[in-house]
């Protein structure tokens, strides 16, 4: 050992520390020496020795409480302490031990040993140290790192970390841990993971490396990197098992960080123009897979530039900042866009760069949709926005391309939207316009009907046609059928397929349907009051009426109000209608039939259903739908259908009506099959209320040339 080491010899006897002094001295090491136990830690504490050769037995503090001493201090209790002791004194060998001793000798002491024993403690004691820093090394390393590590004794359920993964889970270092205890820090949607995760561990030896959650008592999250593999086995089950625990918290921020930096404008917030694209990809192919529509919009502000240019860049970027802002508001109001499907995207919205900026609409209902979307832009972004006190103004112009039919991919419906975009600006600015010149008369034409249809009611601009039915056993006009009309105040007769569905879209036609039962009962009673005494009147009841829960009440109400008794009132229903929520649909009908309400099931042949199916519904009558009826009797194939239909109705205890019969041979046929009923142009079109009492008495007086008209009667 090298002169370097200072040993400290304590003794009461100097000739022992003589003794010492000289055996030590010879074999190079630097010597000190200490009477008694209190000079020894004065010593000590003036200067700290390598190791320290301890007598048992002194008169002030015996070497047991120095060494104690010694052991109590930071500073001095990894010193080496040799204790000298008697021969026979085993007891004292177990105190000395116990007091800290790292080893003793025992007198007489045979000189040469003792040097020896003195060099192998030093080299112990030196290896110790090496450790010690390394591992105090190691566990700074790993909280600079963030890193803990930790070992499960699956059999004894122990668990033992370091500090730092204490830290990690937000335990007290050296509290004892089971498994159970380190689960409960784990988030409940994550755990399940990390059991996965173990078991195959234990089970099947397959590593891990996981990256879960990990909440803290005071409720703070940490994200953490979990590896883990078998230590040990017994058998082939894994008895210990040993992991490391990283807190990754920090680089996940910056990672968000960056993503976002990616893939959003720092200026606006909005999504960039990668983003846009990436998203607009995922849809075409969700949307492909589904057959759903997809529009993009493609917005470019008027006279940016202007703004730019003559107010400064930063009154620019303050307007652009706004615009995005209104953008956004308008594009998270749920109304946007009807769409009830519930796995459909958010509808997004990027600013492309500059003063562009494109919105991307998904699985919308109406192609139509896409341009109110569009008009709710035009209006929001013309308001003015004032910054620092000074109000700007700008348009925008909007061009607006589909998917499938102006594109299919990412490319083209961009490319195509921004020149439809051109389009719009070039045609005056501050307006919308489709990629294609159908799309766009379209729409513009469908938007007006859709404005000047919100006024109507309130002009009273709608009116009742009403279209026979005849009996065909009896040759009785027996019942009408009320039809719509709209007089337009430009357009003029506005006939329903024009503007039915749009109603039902856009809600009006609640309204609607209300005003054309009451006008139709109210005219039945006139008709009452006229002496035409009709069976019944037939309404047509949209499928969006027919789902209002309050439905049978509505009925009831307007049946009472108008005084017409509910076996009066026929309702025409489609398949559609019903097939909706069949156990609903069967609710509601048992309920209008329990009022006395007859029903028809409207345009039959044309739905889903099979006849035996429509036996589950409460219905009185069948309507075959035109389209059976129009090249009779010359189609052979479509004879034989409604020549079927109407036998197997029959069997089923329903009436059969034949709509749309045009020609005498058309009648003669139904009349042939056996069918009920008729109504079509061969009797009559649809006709004015006014004009029913003089077709009655025409048919009435008329020299039949007819089957029907000869023995017309009217009842
Ligand atoms: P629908 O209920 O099937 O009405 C029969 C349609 O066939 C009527 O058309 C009628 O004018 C037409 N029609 C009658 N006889 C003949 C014929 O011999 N040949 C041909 N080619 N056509 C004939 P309209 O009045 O244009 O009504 C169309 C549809 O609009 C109706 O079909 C009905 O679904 C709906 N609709 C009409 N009025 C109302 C209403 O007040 N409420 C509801 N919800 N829908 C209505
Ligand atoms: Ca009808
Ligand atoms: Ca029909």
């Amino acid at each position: 050992m090298s002169a370097t080491h200072n040993i400290l010899v304590v003794d009461d006897d100097s000739m022992m520390r003589l003794l010492a002094s000289q055996a030590l001295d010879a074999s190079g090491y630097e010597v000190t020496e200490a009477g008694g136990g209190k000079e020894a830690l004065d010593c000590v504490a003036r200067k700290k020795p390598h190791l320290i050769l301890l007598d048992v037995t002194m008169p002030d503090f015996d070497g047991f409480a120095v060494c104690r001493a010694l052991r109590e201090m930071d500073d001095t209790k990894n010193i080496p302490v040799i204790m000298l002791t008697a021969l026979d004194d085993v007891k004292s060998i177990g105190r000395a031990y116990e007091a800290g001793a790292t080893d003793f000798i025992i007198k007489p002491i045979n000189w040469h040993i003792l040097v020896q024993r003195v060099n192998y403690v030093l080299r112990a004691s030196e290896a110790f140290s090496a450790l010690r820093t390394s591992q105090s090394r190691l566990e700074h390393a790993q909280r600079i790192a963030h890193l803990g590590h930790w070992e499960w004794d699956i059999e004894r359920d122990l668990i033992q970390g370091s500090d730092e993964a204490y830290r990690i889970f937000g335990i007290e270092p050296g509290t004892p841990l089971d498994s159970a205890r380190v689960s409960n820090t784990i988030p409940a949607e994550d755990v399940e993971r990390i059991a996965g995760g173990m078991r195959q561990l234990i089970k099947h030896g397959v590593s891990f490396s996981l990256e879960h959650r990990v909440q803290h008592s005071n409720g703070e999250y940490r994200v953490v990197q979990q590896q883990a593999e078998v230590f040990a086995f017994t058998g082939a089950r894994a008895k210990q098992i040993i992991g490391t625990v990283r807190d990754i918290t920090v680089e996940k921020q910056t990672e968000e960080h960056i993503r976002r930096l990616a893939f959003f404008d720092s200026l606006t917030g909005l999504p960039n123009r990668r983003m846009f694209q990436e998203r607009l990809t995922n849809a075409l192919a969700l949307a492909g897979r589904r057959e759903k529509q997809i529009a993009v919009l493609f917005l470019d502000l008027d006279r940016f530039k202007r703004i730019n240019d003559t107010l400064g860049h930063a009154i620019g970027d303050a307007f652009l900042a706004e615009i995005a802002a209104r953008l956004k508001t308008l594009m998270r109001r749920s109304d946007t866009v009807a769409s009830n499907s519930e796995d459909r995207e958010e509808d997004l919205i990027a600013r492309l760069g500059g003063d562009e900026f494109t919105v991307l609409l998904t699985d919308f209902k109406h192609t139509l949709d896409a341009a109110k979307v569009a008009q709710r832009i035009l209006s929001e972004i013309q308001r003015p926005v004032v910054i620092n006190g000074r109000e700007v103004i700008s348009g925008v112009s909007i061009g607006i391309a589909l998917y499938p039919e102006d594109g299919r991919d990412v490319d083209t419906i961009i490319k195509n939207a921004d020149t439809a975009m051109f389009h719009a600006k070039s045609s005056g600015r501050g307006r919308y316009q489709y990629y294609s010149a159908e799309m766009n008369a379209s729409a513009v034409a469908k938007l007006a009907l859709e404005s000047d249809l919100r006024h109507a009611i309130a002009r009273s601009e709608f009116l009742l046609h009403y279209q026979p039915k005849l009996d065909l056993a009896t040759n009785r006009i027996v019942s009408v059928e009320a039809l719509v009309r709209w007089q337009h105040p430009k357009r003029g007769l506005v006939q329903p397929g024009e503007f039915i569905e749009l109603a039902e879209e856009t809600g009006m036609i609640m309204e609607l349907g209300a005003y054309v039962i009451t006008q139709a009962c109210l005219q039945f009673k006139q008709w009452q009051a006229m002496g035409i005494d009709l069976e019944s009147i037939a309404v047509n009841l949209s499928p969006v009426q027919f789902r209002r829960d309050d439905l049978v009440e509505h009925i009831a109400e307007i049946l009472d109000s108008t005084g017409v008794p509910p076996n009066r009132l026929e309702l025409e229903i489609t398949e559609g209608a019903v097939m909706h929520n069949e156990e609903k649909s069967i609710e509601t009908m048992k309920r209008l039939k329990a009022l006395g309400i007859s029903l028809s099931m409207d345009d039959f042949g044309v739905g889903y259903s099979s006849l035996s199916h429509l036996t589950r519904f409460p219905i009185d009558r069948l309507k075959i739908d035109q389209s059976f009826i129009s090249d009779l009797p010359q189609n052979q194939e479509k004879a034989a259908v409604v020549r079927a239909i109407v036998a197997m109705a029959h069997s089923l205890n329903l009436a059969t009506v034949a709509e749309g019969v045009e020609t005498a041979e058309q009648e003669r046929f139904m009349k042939a099959v056996g069918c009920d009923q008729f109504q079509g142009y061969f009797l009559s079109r649809p006709i004015p209320a006014q004009e029913l009492k003089a077709l009655i008495e025409k048919f009435h007086k008329l020299p039949a040339p007819s089957s029907f008209a000869r023995n017309l009667v009217v009842g």
